[in-house]
């Protein structure tokens, strides 16, 4: 039940990919609809044409998938206040931009880009705001029919009065914006095509978003959009704008700064559970200072006061800790399905099934920190591709040790290392102790070169207990040839 009538809203544009930062916002949206039992809106702003590309969405929509961020209304799942794609929505905007044609709330604005680039110039160049200064405001229809027969095709740029704008951000408190400093801004192109401004107030309108929370980098479109809201005689919904995701060097986090795509991220081999834990980590206090966080608490403890207002520094190694409790804590079936892709690039047509995958997880799965690090390990059980290194060679090369590895092959091949069935670790190595009258390192490092290829490595009980029987003859067989 949606008591508070609680709608907020994720709004992404499909022009690149979803990144930590979008993802962020489109989390802590989802987390105040659950908190609220309200409903998130998924909405494409696919209005620039020229960037936004159809794989762009399918992408959104499948990081989303992954990241288990679900919407009750948009694409896919539809809705009563649809369309939900911009794109679709142009009839809708233009009634609206009528209504302000009608009032003399907006003018057509004949300037070319060049020369409102020349504009803007002349400002910076003289230390003033860059803004519309008002070119085509006062034009008689004379004037712009001159315009028009030049071939130019009018923008529609809102008139901004003056005054102040004042607005209770849920996060940062009162705002304040001087109406003189904004400038007439366009709202519908000279293409037909609405600006974001004026799109995104009539949609945030028309679907009843209740609350609109997003970056602090939409501060100033807020102070917009209020103008906006005011003069289509439609109710602003209530604004929280969080602080963005900064690199280490608390510059806007950005590709130089590392990996920033989610599905780089996947890629990576990160959780989604990691990375969302750590998404609503940072740049928020957490109750109690818990640091690991089911969704049932995230969503329970989530609070708009809880939001930092200054920049969230993205801290790639508390991630990658958090990734390797998450790997810890994956029950082993579940982790050897998500290695299942890893283990067949890695194995290809020889893959182990989900069993041996398992006892493969139970074994090192401590050892992950990301999922791409199973792959070191799942190579060492690797036939196809097994080769000495040179420490190896020369370890296995010493007459002690190719009579070490000569027992072993005897205890292999006669099976006198089972028990019940099952190849046990403690009989082979106390059956080479008795053969060989060694211990410790000099009967150890032998048989870790020869069965893994290096010196160094994993501990053999783990080898043993996931290495079969012929792999390590064949082994064996490699690493005797050259001693
Ligand atoms: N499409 C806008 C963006 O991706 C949405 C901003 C908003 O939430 O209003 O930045």
């Amino acid at each position: 039940m949606n008591k508070n009538n609680v709608r907020v809203r994720f709004a992404p544009s499909p022009t690149g990919s979803l990144h930590v930062g979008n993802a962020r916002t489109a989390l802590f949206n989802w987390l105040f609809a659950r908190h609220h039992h309200g409903v998130l809106v998924l909405r494409i702003e696919d209005t620039d044409q020229e960037r936004t590309l159809p794989q762009h969405t399918k992408s959104l929509l499948a990081d989303l998938n992954w990241l288990e961020i679900d919407w009750d209304e948009g694409p896919v799942v539809g809705g009563g206040y649809g369309p939900y794609n911009q794109i679709e929505r142009k009839e809708i905007y233009t009634k609206h931009l009528q209504g302000l044609i009608d009032k003399g709330l907006v003018y057509p604005c004949y300037c070319t880009e060049t020369e409102l680039e020349e504009e803007r110039a002349l400002l910076i160049a003289t230390h003033q705001t860059p803004r519309y200064l008002g070119k085509c405001r006062n034009l008689n229809a004379a004037q712009r029919q001159e315009l028009e027969n030049q071939g130019r095709k009018p923008a529609w740029r809102f008139r901004v009065g003056s005054g102040e704008i004042v607005f209770e951000d849920l996060i940062r408190g009162r705002i304040q914006f001087l109406a003189e400093s904004i400038g007439d801004f366009i709202i519908v192109r000279s293409n037909g095509i609405p600006a974001y401004n004026f799109a995104v107030v009539v949609d945030d309108a028309l679907m009843e978003i209740s609350h609109v929370i997003r970056g602090e980098d939409h501060l100033s479109n807020t102070a917009l959009q209020l103008l906006l809201y005011q003069e289509l005689g439609l109710k602003p919904p209530r604004f929280a704008h969080h602080s963005l995701v900064l690199g280490k060097d608390r510059a806007k986090l950005s590709k130089r700064h590392g990996a920033v795509a989610i599905g780089e991220f996947r890629r990576l081999g990160f959780l989604p559970k990691a990375l969302i834990n750590y998404l609503a980590l940072c740049g928020t206090f957490v109750a109690e200072r818990k640091e690991i966080c089911s969704r049932e608490e995230m969503i329970s403890s989530f609070s708009l006061a809880n939001m930092g207002k200054s920049g969230a520094v993205f801290d790639e190694d508390k991630l990658r800790w958090l990734n390797a409790q998450y790997i810890r804590d994956t029950a082993d079936a579940d982790l050897a399905s998500l290695l299942t892709p890893l283990a067949e690039e890695v194995f290809l047509e020889n893959t182990p099934d989900e069993k041996w995958l398992e006892a493969f997880c139970a074994c090192f799965k401590d050892n992950f920190v990301t999922l791409q690090d199973a792959g070191e390990y799942l190579r060492i059980f690797n036939d196809t591709a097994f080769k000495l290194d040179n420490a190896a060679r020369s370890a296995v090369g010493a007459a002690e040790a190719q009579q070490i590895l000569g027992a072993l092959r005897f205890i292999l091949e006669t099976g006198l290392a089972t028990a019940g069935g099952a190849l046990s670790y403690q009989v082979v190595v106390d059956s080479l102790k008795k053969a060989t009258g060694l211990k410790g390192r000099a009967l150890f490092l032998p048989v870790r070169a020869a069965l893994t290829g290096a010196v160094e490595g994993i501990e053999l009980d783990k080898l043993f207990a996931l290495m079969t029987t012929p792999s390590m003859l064949t082994r064996l067989k490699k690493a005797m040839s050259w001693g």
